[in-house]
Parts: C-alpha cells; sequence; structure tokens
C-alpha cells in the first residue's frame, strides 16, 4: 500500500533547481567547474533526484559526506565524479577505488593509511587535499608557524605511490556573512590557501582542481571561484545571498487541514495549555508537527499559509500535530491544502524567527515526510520512506 502523500508533504521544484544551477553557471562562467554539493540528502531534498537532476544538466562534480551517501548515489545510476568530504576508514578504501569516488584527504596520518590501503588492493585513491586555513575543522593545519610543516606534509602525501591528488581545498568560516571582519577573515583565508598552493607548485607539486568557494564566496567572492566552485544552499535557493541573486526556492513543505472545530473563550490549546481563546475561535488541526520537522520553537508564533491568508499556530506544536486559528480564514475547510513554508512563506523568515539557518529547517524535514517531484507543474517522481 501506498502512503497516503495527503497527510504531509514537500514538494520539490526541480525546476527551480535547474533554473539556480544555470543561473550559477552563468555566473560563474564555463571556465570554472561546478560542484554540487548534496551531502545530507540534499539538504533533506532528495540526493539521487538532485543528483541526477544536476548530472543531466552537466555538472562536473558533486560532493557527500560520507561512503553511504556516495554509495548511494552510484547505486541509482550517478556516474559523474564523485567527492567525498568527511572522514571515510581506511577499511574503505579499495570501496571508494571500486566505485570511483574521490575522498578528501585532512592529514598525513589518514594519507598514509588510504595509500597503504590502496596499494593492498592494487589501484589508486583519487583524493583531494583538504586545508584547514582558520574554519579549525579538518584539514592540514597551515597557518602561521604550521606553514612549512603543512605544505611539507600536503607534499609528502600527495607524493604516496597509491594516491593520486587531483584537488586540494579549503573551506570558509564567514564568506557568507556582511561585515568588514567577516571580509578580512574570509581574504585571510583565502591569502594562505594561495600560499600552500604556491609552495606546493615551487616543489613541482600542482593541483587540476583548486576550489573554496561556497556559496557565500560564489556570491560575494569572484576573485576566489578558482577551478571550481562547490556551492549548496545557493542551489537550494535559500538564505538572503540566493534572494539577492534572484534564484528560487527548491523545496515546500505542505500539510492540510484534517479537522476544523469551534470553541467558545477561555479553551485551552494543547499540551501545557500555553494559548487561550479569548473569543469564539475556528481552530483548525493539521496533521504535522515536531516529528517531521516543524519545530517546537515555532509554538504560538509561526503564521501558516491558507489560501485565505495567514494563520498562527495555536499551543504548542505536538510530535504529529498542531492547532492553528482559522478565525480569520472562513474560506479554509478540512481537507484543505496548507503551505508551512516555500514560494510564499520563506524559509528564510522561518529560520530568522528560529534563530537559526535555513539549511537546519530544511535538513529537518523528516525521513517521513514523503517528497514528490515535480517538474513542468506534474509529479515526475516521488521519495517516500515508507511504502508498505
Ligand atoms: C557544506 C559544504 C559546502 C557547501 O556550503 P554552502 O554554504 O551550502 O554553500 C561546501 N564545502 C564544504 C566543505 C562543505 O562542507
Amino acid at each position: 500500500m501506498e502512503t497516503d502523500l495527503r497527510r504531509t508533504w514537500t514538494e520539490i521544484d526541480l525546476d527551480h533547481l535547474l533554473y539556480n544551477y544555470h543561473a550559477l553557471r552563468r555566473r560563474v562562467g564555463m571556465g570554472v567547474k561546478f560542484l554540487g554539493v548534496v551531502k545530507a540528502d540534499a539538504y533533506g531534498h532528495g540526493a539521487v533526484q538532485v543528483a541526477r537532476t544536476l548530472q543531466d544538466a552537466g555538472a562536473d562534480y558533486l560532493a557527500v559526506s560520507s561512503l553511504d551517501e556516495a554509495r548511494e548515489l552510484r547505486s541509482h545510476g550517478i556516474t559523474m565524479p564523485v567527492l567525498i568530504l568527511g572522514h571515510t576508514p581506511p577499511e574503505q578504501v579499495s570501496e571508494l577505488i571500486r566505485l570511483g569516488i574521490t575522498q578528501a584527504v585532512s592529514a598525513k596520518a589518514k594519507a598514509e593509511e588510504y595509500s597503504a590501503a590502496a596499494e593492498k588492493c592494487g589501484g589508486t585513491l583519487k583524493i583531494h587535499i583538504k586545508v584547514d586555513t582558520g574554519m579549525s575543522r579538518l584539514g592540514f593545519l597551515c597557518a602561521g608557524e604550521h606553514f612549512e610543516g603543512g605544505v611539507a606534509r600536503i607534499a609528502h602525501s600527495c607524493a604516496l605511490p597509491a594516491l593520486d591528488a587531483e584537488g586540494i581545498f579549503t573551506h570558509f568560516a564567514v564568506s557568507d556573512e556582511p561585515g568588514a571582519e567577516n571580509e578580512a577573515c574570509t581574504r585571510a583565508q583565502f591569502q594562505l590557501f594561495c600560499d600552500v598552493i604556491d609552495a606546493l607548485k615551487a616543489q613541482g607539486r600542482t593541483f587540476a582542481l583548486r576550489h573554496c568557494a561556497n556559496s557565500g564566496a560564489v556570491a560575494y567572492y569572484p576573485d576566489m571561484w578558482l577551478d571550481m566552485v562547490r556551492p549548496g544552499i545557493l542551489l537550494y535557493g535559500l538564505t538572503e545571498m540566493a534572494e539577492e541573486l534572484g534564484l528560487k526556492s527548491v523545496m515546500s513543505l505542505k500539510t492540510c487541514v484534517s479537522t476544523i472545530k469551534i470553541y467558545e473563550p477561555g479553551a485551552a490549546i494543547s499540551y501545557g495549555r500555553t494559548y487561550k481563546t479569548d473569543r469564539r475561535s475556528r481552530v483548525g488541526v493539521l496533521p504535522i508537527g515536531y516529528a517531521d520537522g516543524f519545530f517546537r520553537t515555532f509554538s504560538n508564533r509561526f503564521q501558516v499559509l491558507t489560501a485565505d491568508g495567514p494563520a498562527l499556530v495555536l499551543g504548542r506544536i505536538c510530535m504529529d500535530m498542531c492547532m492553528i486559528d482559522l478565525t480569520g480564514c472562513p474560506n479554509v475547510g478540512v481537507g484543505d491544502e496548507i503551505e508551512i513554508f516555500g514560494a510564499r512563506n520563506s524559509v528564510n523568515a522561518m529560520a530568522r524567527m528560529a534563530e537559526t539557518i535555513p539549511y537546519e529547517i530544511i535538513c529537518a524535514v523528516s525521513k517521513r515526510v514523503p517528497r514528490l517531484y515535480y517538474r513542468g507543474g506534474q509529479v515526475v517522481d516521488r521519495k517516500l520512506w515508507i511504502t508498505e
């Protein structure tokens, strides 16, 4: 039996994804390669469908966080280059080689383990060197006193017999944030990255793919695009940067009205009795809750969109349901569609209300929510976790 798609669902607009891809492509020009970041199930949009769309559109590379994510792409017909940004245990190197996956390498010890493992299985592992220029996460430490040692460790790693160092990259901490201090930090990170590349070049080590531009740098730092850009959130049309660039949000989260009831003044709504009706109220029950990714922090604050205008969430959001005020929306009836976020109710504004970033809101849409893929206004594909 199929899931009831009319409970709560997302609509993924693949036309918008393609629009964003082509707009970003035009922005960086054909001389710059394009890596689409599809980690975390393509930020909740569905990695296979997004990757397939990008592959067909001519993107050059994809990035994921883990071998499991890479394997999912390969087992669904994605043949283009894929880079794993996170760590993969050396025991899995033969699998990386078999699947033709590129691995980020962030330390000399890991490079040695990877090379030994690749040698053992008689193959060569394609790698991209990750340089820590100030994000203080993964990567060869090269700042300040670590410069010479860092460069030497990278050179040593690239020269290992069973590794093929195709690329080198770094990641920015504040390229998407305005202000002179953030710009200075980003420029310092970029300068250090260039210095590392130059020092390696002086030793005869060059890379086909030098990359550092996440969405922030794609939007604000054209001089940092190098050989390849690496945007994630811009592809999905979110953040103020996407608004400035005229991109389109790809995901909408929708639900419907399951019940409507009338309460007299003084009725307490939901757990904790945090909302009491102050008038005769028409209250709708929505089959969406925090288990679907509709955070409890939106209780009593967030307005969902009905065909008859916005409607406030009343009382606490429950695990599987929440209540909304339909008193001012007399034309909304049982079964009517409700937009939690999407074209009209922006994720960006929702993220500001929750004091978080749009990334967290879209990644949190839970796996029980079906994804419906649209092209030309028609559903062309579906992704359902619960199919029996
Ligand atoms: C997630 C990630 C990106 C994409 O970041 P956006 O801000 O979504 O563009 C790029 N590079 C690395 C290393 C990442 O982890």
